[in-house]
């Protein structure tokens, strides 16, 4: 079974208390409205007891007096017609005047003599009532009382009978009878049921129409038998009257002088309904208590549960804080380890760097005794094929040619110094100033530069340059240093071929620049060659022939001057080289100078 939770458990008890009290509540309630109700109809049963007493107790004493009346003492004495008449007269006058019902009088036989009501339709007069109790215990004692229903009208009445008297002796009787009918309609409608039993315990008068002669308790033999003698009622048996106790509330007044009882019966239902309504009253005062105090409750636990929250929140919100924390701090530990990490690198780099800055001192040493030596390699074999020409030819006593090989020779060793001037100048990267340059003179330099070896490898060359001479942007010495080492690449290019070893050189303009393509038909560049050709020394060749150096230096050159240089390779085979230098309209060069070796 589901646990309640404290604060339902708590109500749930309030409930439990709520309808323990009910009962005693209800007691009380229901105490208070019959005590109410017992003290309100206490009074209206004084006031009708008081009322029926004193309404008998006003007649009681009437035919005593009226007894000693000498015309009613003469009626009994002497009942002749003129006698009865008078007392007829009489008894006539005093009934309008007292308000009884009927006044007669009785012979000692029971016969009626006189009466009240001798002109009326059922005049008593000629009737007897010796059977009456009224008559022979007034004859007997002097007086009688007697209730019942008059056997000639069929009113209930209380009949009040006295003997009258002449010299000491009962000559008759005479009766008051007091209408009990009337009595009974002055009740009025009320809710309450008003009765009247006699000492019979039979009901004569009441404010219930079916409750009349009927018997409240159970008659003896004697009272059955007295009933049947004197039928006082419309019944010689009366029927029980049967009330339940627990539908009514019952009050009772004893009339001792007559051995009467009045009672007054209020139905239980009219305390009921305001009981209900004091019930509905407390149960909606009370449940709107325990509603307040349950809101109340539930209004607590809320606060409650948000003070829990909170707290649980902060504690989170604590608890976050310190996992934060404890992470900035392994953060910060592992950032200042990264830190004296790097500073370690940092101090590796530098120490790395002074290193490599030692070794690029070396390397750079390497690459400017390695240009050096490439570029003073070609003039100085052209020295040597000269020389030993000129060897030949002083054998032979051609002296002039040995000049013309001798002044070679010497042109050769300036470009020799100027060579070594430029490459000190490339390695210091001192820019030189550009001048203008003919371009066709600096190609034949080129051409006569590596003309031996061309020779050798019976290269053809295939010349589409103009006969105009075409000036550019250049430095004479350089020009020609680049285009000697770009046709000495072809060549070496060409050696590695078995036939068909061609050259093509071809120039064309555009408006700033000039082109200048050289083509080969080697074996061209590999692709490794076409992305690295310009990178110092990158080269495919043994080391005893290729430094890398040549188009490293060629574009250094270029670069500096202004121009660029291309490489790529022909469609049928071999390398494509174009350098590009920016040109120089011819006009501009008419007193050019000519800085030519020849
Ligand atoms: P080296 O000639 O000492 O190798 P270079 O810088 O002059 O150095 O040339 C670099 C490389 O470019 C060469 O090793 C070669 O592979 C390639 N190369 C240059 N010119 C040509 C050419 N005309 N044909 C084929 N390959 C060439």
């Amino acid at each position: 079974m589901k646990v309640l939770q404290p604060r339902w458990r708590l109500l749930f008890v309030f409930l439990l208390i709520f309808v323990a009290l009910l009962w005693p509540f209800h007691s009380l309630v229901q105490g208070y409205y019959l005590a109410e109700l017992k003290r309100k109809n206490n009074q209206t049963l004084d006031l009708i007891s008081a009322n029926l007493v004193s309404t008998l107790q006003r007649y009681e004493v009437l035919p005593q007096v009226l007894g000693r009346l000498p015309d009613v003492q003469q009626a009994l004495l002497n009942p002749e017609p003129e006698q009865l008449h008078t007392a007829n007269e009489l008894l006539s006058t005093i009934r309008d005047q007292t308000g009884a019902d009927v006044i007669y009088l009785l012979n000692t036989e029971g016969m009626t003599l006189a009466a009240s009501n001798w002109l009326g339709p059922r005049s008593f007069i000629g009737n007897n009532f010796a059977f009456r109790p009224y008559f022979y215990d007034a004859l007997a004692r002097g007086t009688g009382e007697f209730f019942g229903l008059g056997n000639i009208s069929i009113k209930r009445g209380y009949y009040y009978g006295s003997a009258v008297y002449h010299d000491n002796r009962a000559i008759g009787v005479i009766v008051v009878k007091v209408d009990l009918d009337f009595t009974e309609t002055l009740w009025g409608e009320v809710p309450e049921r008003l009765l009247v039993t006699d000492q019979n315990g039979v009901v004569i008068l009441t404010s219930e129409p079916q409750w009349r002669f009927k018997a409240s308790r159970e008659l003896s033999a004697s009272e059955q038998q007295s009933i049947a003698n004197h039928k006082p009622y419309t019944t010689i048996e009366p029927e029980p009257l049967n009330l339940k106790s627990e539908q009514w509330v019952a009050l009772h007044n004893d009339l001792p002088a007559i051995d009467w009882r009045v009672s007054i019966f209020a139905p239980r239902m009219l305390i009921n309904e305001p009981v209900s309504t004091a019930m509905a009253v407390f149960a909606v005062t009370v449940l709107a208590v325990l509603l307040i105090f349950g809101l109340l409750l539930q209004r607590r636990h809320y606060y409650l549960e948000r003070i829990a929250m909170d707290a649980q929140a902060k504690q989170e919100l604590e608890e976050s804080v310190r996992n934060r924390t404890q992470d900035l701090q392994t953060l910060n530990s592992r950032l200042k380890e990264e830190v004296l990490e790097r500073e370690a690198t940092e101090q590796e780099l530098v120490r790395t760097q002074d290193e490599l800055v030692q070794a690029g001192k070396l390397s750079a040493l390497g690459v400017m005794s390695a240009s050096i030596s490439h570029e003073l390699n070609q003039p100085l074999a052209a020295i040597r094929s000269y020389t030993d020409n000129s060897k030949i030819l002083l054998t032979k006593e051609r002296y002039a040619e040995v000049a013309s090989n001798l002044d070679l020779v010497a042109v050769l060793t300036e470009r020799m110094a100027s060579i070594i001037e430029h490459l000190r100048a490339f390695a210091r990267r001192n820019p030189q100033a550009s001048e203008h340059v003919a371009l066709q003179p600096a190609l034949e330099d080129a051409l006569a530069l590596v003309a031996s070896r061309r020779n050798a490898l019976q290269v053809e060359i295939f010349r589409d340059v103009p006969e105009a001479t075409l000036w550019v942007e250049a430095g004479e010495t350089r020009l020609r240093q680049v285009l000697s080492n770009l046709l000495a690449n072809a060549l070496d290019a060409l050696a590695e071929k078995r036939s068909q070893r061609c050259i093509w050189l071809q120039t064309s303009l555009s408006q700033e620049w000039l082109c200048l393509t050289i083509k080969d038909s080697g074996t061209g560049f590999t692709d490794e060659a076409l992305a690295q050709a310009r990178e110092p020394f990158f080269t495919t060749k043994t080391s005893a022939r290729g430094l890398g150096l040549g188009l490293a230096i060629c574009d250094a050159i270029v670069k500096a001057l202004g121009g660029r240089l291309e490489f790529a390779n022909n469609l049928e085979g071999g390398a494509c080289v174009r350098l590009y230098l920016k040109q120089i309209p011819s006009a501009m060069n008419l007193d050019a100078q000519e800085d030519r070796f020849a």
